[in-house]
C-alpha cells in the first residue's frame, strides 16, 4: 500500500484536507504502506511558501509524519511538482507520440466565445475542436506560433467510463460530457489533472482518497491511465464535510482552517480523533481513542457515503474528554501560550499544575483557560457589584468572613514549600480544616459559608475546589482579599 495527501498549497491546511490526510494516513498504517506527502503547486499565482509551511506543521502537530516528502525525500524525488517539470516532459512526449494529445492555438478570447455560445445555447460547455478551428489551428501550427496549450484528445467513440470506487458504487461518465482537457498550458505547467496521474503513476501510488469533489476529475484521469497504458490506482472518494445546516462547510460556519482550531486551544489529539469519525466509523464502535487504535481497525469500506456533518459539539466533547485525560505536565506545557498574559514567574511548576488541575473539570478550549484562571493572578480583585451586595455585605456573609479571618485562617494548612508533595498534604488537609469549619458554623448551610468565602478570593460563587484555591493563592493574600470583602458595604440602592 502506498497513498499520498496531495495537497495544493493555496490555502491554510483546510479541516477537509486534514481528514483525508488522516484516512490515507490510517490507511496506510493499518496496511503497513507508506503515507507520501506530495505539494501539488502547479498553480502559480495561488502556491505560496507560507501556506505549505502551514500544511507541513499542521499535519505534524496532528501526529500525521509522512515516509517520503518535500522534506523528507525518498526514492521518487522530488515531492514537488513544480521541481518534476521535466518529468512531466518526458511523459507528454509519449502522449505526443501516441497521438493522444494535440496542440491547441486557440485563443483566450476564442475560446471565451466558444463558452458564451455554448451558455446561449443553453448547452454544457464541452470543447472539442470544430472543423473550423481544426483548419486555424493547423495554420497556426504551421506558421511556428508558440501560443499553445496541449489538450488531450478524448475519443469521441469512446465507451462510457466507469469509476470503480471503494467507497461508492460504480460512477458512469459518458464521454461526451468530457471536454478535450488541458494537460500542459501555456507557460509549460502541466494541468493539476496531468501532473496529478503522472506523480501517482512515477510515485507508484496503489490507492487515491481523496474527497468526493475530485470525482468529477477521475473519467478524465483513467483516460490518461488508459493513454500510457498503466494500471490505475484504487479510488475512494470521500463524502464531503457539510456544516451544521447542511450546506458546504465554509468561513461563514466558523473556521475552516486546522490552525485555527489549534490556535483556539483544541488539542490535536481530539481534533485527530474527531476527524477520524467524521465520515468513518470504528467497527468495535469505541468513539474516543489514539489514532493507532483507529489504525488498527480502519477500513474504507466503513468510511460513509453520506456527507458527514461538522458537529462543533462532539469537538468541544472530545477537547473536554482530553483536556482532563492530560497528564499534567503535558498539560502544562499545552496551556503555556495561553498563560502568557499572566506573570507565573513566582509560581513553581508544581503550583501550576496544581492550578490546571483544579481548574480544568468545565474547560472545552484551552483558550478558555485566562479566564477561569484570571483571579489566582489578579492584584486587586473585581468582585462584581451584585455579589458585593447580594453575598458578601449582608450580615450573615460578614459574620461568616469575620469567623473565618479570626478562627479558621491562622491555623490554616497553608503549603510551606511548593513542592507536588507539599501541595498535596496541604490541599487534604485544607479540605479537612473547610469541612470542620463549615461544621462550626453550623445551623448555617454550607453555601451560606461558602460564597462569601469564594466571593471574596475569587470574585465569583462557583469555581475550582475552594481548598486547592487556599493552597495556590497563600496565605497572605488569602488574608488580604478576606480583609478587605469584610470592609464591603451594601450599596445604597
Ligand atoms: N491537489 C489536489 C487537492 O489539493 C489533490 C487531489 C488528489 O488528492 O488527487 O485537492
Amino acid at each position: 500500500v502506498r497513498v499520498r495527501l496531495a495537497p495544493s498549497p493555496t490555502g491554510y491546511l483546510h479541516i477537509g484536507t486534514a481528514r483525508a490526510a488522516l484516512f490515507n494516513w490510517l490507511f496506510a498504517k493499518h496496511h503497513g504502506g507508506a503515507f507520501i506527502l506530495r505539494l501539488e503547486d502547479t498553480d502559480e499565482e495561488r502556491s505560496k511558501c507560507e501556506f505549505a509551511t502551514d500544511i507541513y506543521d499542521g499535519l505534524h502537530r496532528l501526529g500525521l509524519h509522512w515516509d517520503e516528502g518535500p522534506d523528507v525525500g525518498g526514492p521518487y524525488a522530488p515531492y514537488v511538482q513544480s521541481e518534476r517539470l521535466p518529468i512531466y516532459q518526458q511523459w507528454l512526449s509519449k502522449l505526443i507520440e501516441t497521438g493522444w494529445v494535440y496542440q491547441c492555438f486557440l485563443t483566450e478570447a476564442e475560446i471565451e466565445a466558444k463558452r458564451a455560445l455554448a451558455h446561449a445555447e443553453n448547452v454544457p460547455f464541452v470543447f472539442r475542436l470544430s472543423q473550423e478551428e481544426a483548419l486555424i489551428n493547423a495554420n497556426r501550427l504551421r506558421e511556428g506560433s508558440h501560443e499553445f496549450v496541449y489538450r488531450f484528445k478524448v475519443p469521441d467513440d469512446h465507451p462510457p467510463i466507469v469509476v470503480h470506487d471503494a467507497i461508492r458504487s460504480d460512477v458512469t461518465f459518458d464521454v461526451a460530457t468530457l471536454g478535450d482537457f488541458v494537460v500542459m498550458k501555456r507557460s509549460g505547467m502541466p494541468t493539476f489533472n496531468f501532473a496529478n496521474v503522472v506523480d501517482d503513476i512515477t510515485m507508484k501510488i496503489t490507492h487515491v482518497i481523496r474527497g468526493e469533489d475530485h470525482l468529477p476529475n477521475t473519467p478524465r484521469q483513467l483516460l490518461m491511465y488508459e493513454a500510457f497504458g498503466e494500471t490505475p490506482p484504487v479510488f475512494a472518494h470521500a463524502s464531503m464535510i457539510l456544516a451544521p445546516d447542511r450546506s458546504k462547510l465554509s468561513k461563514r460556519h466558523g473556521a475552516t482552517a486546522l490552525s485555527e482550531y489549534l490556535n483556539m486551544g483544541y488539542l490535536p489529539e481530539a481534533v485527530g480523533n474527531f476527524l477520524a469519525l467524521l465520515g468513518w466509523s470504528p467497527p468495535d464502535g469505541v468513539e474516543v481513542a489514539g489514532l493507532q487504535h483507529f489504525a488498527s481497525l480502519f477500513s474504507l469500506d466503513r468510511i460513509a457515503q453520506s456527507p458527514a456533518v461538522f458537529d462543533i459539539d462532539k469537538l468541544n466533547w472530545l477537547n473536554g474528554q482530553a483536556i482532563r485525560a492530560m497528564a499534567l505536565p503535558e498539560l502544562r506545557r499545552r496551556a503555556e501560550p495561553f498563560l502568557s498574559t499572566f506573570d507565573t514567574s513566582h509560581w513553581s511548576e508544581a503550583k501550576l499544575e496544581l492550578l490546571l488541575d483544579v481548574v480544568r473539570e468545565p474547560l472545552t478550549r484551552l483558550n478558555e483557560l485566562p479566564a477561569s484562571v484570571d483571579y489566582f493572578f489578579q492584584q486587586d480583585l473585581t468582585v462584581a457589584p451584585d455579589l458585593q451586595s447580594d453575598v458578601l455585605a449582608p450580615d450573615e456573609g460578614q459574620k461568616v468572613l469575620a469567623h473565618f479571618i479570626e478562627a479558621f485562617l491562622p491555623e490554616a494548612p497553608f503549603a510551606a514549600a511548593s513542592t507536588h508533595e507539599a501541595l498535596a498534604d496541604a490541599r487534604t488537609q485544607m479540605i479537612e480544616a473547610l469541612k470542620t469549619f463549615t461544621q462550626s458554623l453550623k445551623p448555617l448551610k454550607p453555601k451560606a459559608v461558602m460564597w462569601p468565602i469564594r466571593a471574596a478570593l475569587t470574585g465569583r460563587v462557583h469555581g475550582a475546589e475552594l481548598a486547592a484555591t487556599l493552597v495556590l493563592l497563600g496565605s497572605e493574600c488569602v488574608m488580604t482579599r478576606s480583609r478587605r470583602a469584610l470592609a464591603v458595604q451594601s450599596v445604597s440602592p
